[in-house]
């Protein structure tokens, strides 16, 4: 069995989820799973529904829903011509859903089920012109079925095996199963989700549920590039990567992978392919065990980074410092991404400064503190065991008239991480280009 996930620009059009199906219909490809995401732009007028709904603004939110029905209705008719009409009143009961939460105020659960609509409504029209039009044979799978998130969010892997082998039993011969991305059901029995960006978590949870041989997550791009396409001219595709280097890529900035869909296929050694559905024949990256020559393959970028400076005299020659300097941040749910230290001092990030204010008050009781905001987060990614030529060096040389706050090197093989300003990212992204791929 082959997983192959579709991101919301792939079936963003009538258009492009024909070409979605040419990609998926053929009777000689392997069984399949196909995984899709809502179609682009969907998932953020469900967000703003439910924003809508929750400021008390009934009408405004109606205004959007019935706005978003009469779009899908034309896609539909454009995708299905004649058989749109058999569809049409299906694509309704979705919308039902959503015309029935606004009588009455948004509850934390009707908002989840406000937001899982874009991705029934994307399978069902993908799987309506696979059957219908292209007269393929093809499963609608029902996600909430099988997916499954425990009380602590995070997804349930025996569940999700044991239901989706259920799920699958009937249809032992069907070559091909469209589902969706993204939504699932906690703890609770209700409707819920993998988080914004979550489509590819569920391909690659799905795959490890069936022990698939590949996991293909198609996108609009022909692969993680070695720097940010948006900011540097002249990236490439990276051909080949190891799952920790393509976690640390797609944690520190590659926008195209989700950074926790990496871990289920490490744990079951599944390829990861990411593939391109405008150039299908491109090559793409291939993650998998296996991790290509060269030491640093790629840089990438993270925005809205938070440093945190600690100083305090009791540092010195003390113990223990760490430890309740840390438990503060344990406390209030923070994760921390980079951390330096000198006898008396410590520098360290978080990316999310919800709790900041209650964190500093923790931390004023004992130390100096200084913050600075709007910081990134540049990190090398590569075989740095393998680092013979002195690419670290040719880095720093790069990055030599860009003030550098913190550099982190050495904790993993992986990844050198430097914290610089977001005002100068642009300028490192492009000197490290230019010290590190030229051609
Ligand atoms: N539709 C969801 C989102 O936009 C999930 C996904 O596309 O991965 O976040
Ligand atoms: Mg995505």
């Amino acid at each position: 069995m082959k997983i192959l996930k579709f991101g919301g620009t792939s079936v963003g059009s009538a258009q492009r989820m024909r070409e979605v199906a040419e990609l998926i219909h053929a009777p000689h490809l392997d069984r399949r799973i196909v995984v899709l995401s809502a179609m682009s732009g969907t998932t953020n007028s469900l967000v703003e529904i439910a924003r809508l709904l929750y400021s008390g603004d009934a009408a405004a939110a109606e205004a959007r829903i019935t706005f978003l029905q009469q779009r899908y209705h034309e896609v539909a008719r454009e995708l299905l011509g004649g058989q749109a009409d058999a569809l049409l009143p299906t694509l309704d009961q979705n919308f039902q859903t959503l015309h029935d939460l606004t009588a009455a105020p948004l509850s934390a659960d009707g908002e989840r089920v406000v937001l899982a609509q874009g991705e029934l409504l994307s399978t069902r029209l993908v799987h309506a012109y696979v059957t219908e039009v292209l007269g393929r044979p093809a499963v609608l799978l029902p996600a909430l079925d099988f997916m499954r998130i425990d009380t602590d969010e995070e997804p349930d892997a025996p569940a999700i095996r044991e239901r989706l082998a259920t799920t699958l039993a009937p249809y032992a011969t069907a070559p091909l199963f469209i589902t969706q991305g993204y939504i699932c059901r906690n703890a609770q029995g209700s409707i819920d989700n993998l988080k914004r960006g979550g489509s590819d978590y569920s391909a690659s949870l799905i795959g490890a549920a069936v022990g698939a041989e590949e996991i293909q997550i198609w996108t609009d791009i022909d692969g993680l590039h070695n720097n940010d396409p948006r900011i540097v001219k002249g990236t490439y595709p990276i051909r080949e990567l190891s799952f920790d280097e393509a976690a640390e890529l797609a944690y520190f900035g590659a926008k195209i992978l989700h950074p926790s869909s990496v871990l289920p296929a490490r744990q079951h050694g599944i390829p990861v392919r990411l593939l391109n559905t405008m150039q299908p024949d491109a090559p793409g990256t291939l993650i998998s065990a296996k991790t290509g020559a060269e030491a640093i393959k790629a840089v990438a970028a993270k925005d809205g980074i938070t440093a945190i400076n600690v100083k305090s005299s009791r540092m010195l020659l003390a113990h223990g410092f760490l430890r309740s300097l840390f438990e503060i941040f344990e406390r209030y749910r923070t994760s921390i991404d980079m951390i330096t230290t000198s006898e008396v001092a410590v520098s360290l990030t978080i990316d999310d400064a919800g709790r900041l204010p209650q964190i500093l008050a923790e931390l004023r009781r004992f130390c100096t503190v200084e913050v600075d905001e709007n910081q990134s987060i540049i990190c090398l990614v590569g075989n740095l065991l393998q680092d013979a030529h002195g690419s670290a060096n040719r880095a720093f040389t790069a990055l030599r008239n860009i003030p550098v706050r913190m550099i982190s090197y050495g904790g993993s093989p992986n990844n050198i991480s430097i914290l610089v300003s977001t005002d100068d990212k642009v300028r490192a992204l492009q000197a490290l280009n230019e010290g590190l791929f030229r051609r």
